[in-house]
């Protein structure tokens, strides 16, 4: 698989991930709710639309032959399989937004693998819920999957929650508002030190007498 990608690091981008449960789209909305300068990937999946989700809002939801049509036109920047279903990132979209934007994706860890391999400067972030019981709660309480739905994800999670250790920052959501306290220090951290600001800076000591 080719590394090359026309994704240019001019503005940050971020990958979320984080077993089921964990609370990531929570954190998330609650970004981009108060910061206009950065945007969500709206992912591809095969999974069912569960009740309260919107076709492109939650997700574009597609069939397995769509699915395999984008695989093939490469229009995907990564992809992977989790929980037995197909979930893959727009690489135009992606391509597109940067350029004007930072950008969150909220994917699973082979698919932060598979970025962080083609854009080296993107920042992994991995939310752990406080403890196991905590996490077994939280995924019963939501009440959107399938007790068989619920066991795989848990499985998962026990096999997820490694990539933690590989991640450049950890978040553990035990408290919400500190969980979003730590995002918002990574996020501002990550612009702070990002390519484009340090070429701001050098144009401005271009301009100095
Ligand atoms: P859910 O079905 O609960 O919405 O999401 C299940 C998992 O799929 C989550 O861990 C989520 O981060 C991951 N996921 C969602 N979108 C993508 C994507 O575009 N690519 C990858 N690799 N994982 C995704």
């Amino acid at each position: 698989m080719s590394n090359r990608t026309n994704v240019d690091s001019k503005k940050c981008l971020f990958l979320i991930s984080g077993a089921s449960g964990t609370g990531k789209t929570s954190l998330v909305g609650n970004i981009l709710k108060s910061d206009p300068n950065i945007d969500l990937s709206i992912s591809f999946t095969t999974r069912k639309q569960r009740g309260q989700e919107v076709n492109d809002r939650d997700y574009h939801f597609v069939s397995e032959e769509q699915f395999d049509m984008m695989v093939k036109e490469s229009e995907f920047i990564e992809w992977a399989e989790v929980h037995g279903n197909l979930y893959g990132t727009s690489r135009k979209w992606l391509e597109n937004t940067i350029r004007e934007k930072d950008v969150i994706l909220e994917i699973d860890h082979q698919g932060a693998s598979q970025i962080r391999e083609k854009i080296s400067e993107s920042v992994s972030i991995f939310i752990l819920p406080p403890c196991w019981r905590t996490l077994k709660e939280r995924l019963a309480n939501r009440a959107t999957d399938s007790n068989d739905s619920i066991d795989l994800r848990l499985v998962n999670a026990k096999k997820e929650m490694f990539w933690a250790l590989s991640s450049d920052y950890v978040i553990i959501n035990d408290d919400f508002d500190r969980a979003i306290e730590e995002l918002r220090a990574i996020i501002m951290s990550a612009r702070l030190t990002s390519r484009q600001r340090r070429r701001d800076i050098l144009e401005m000591l271009k301009d100095l007498p």
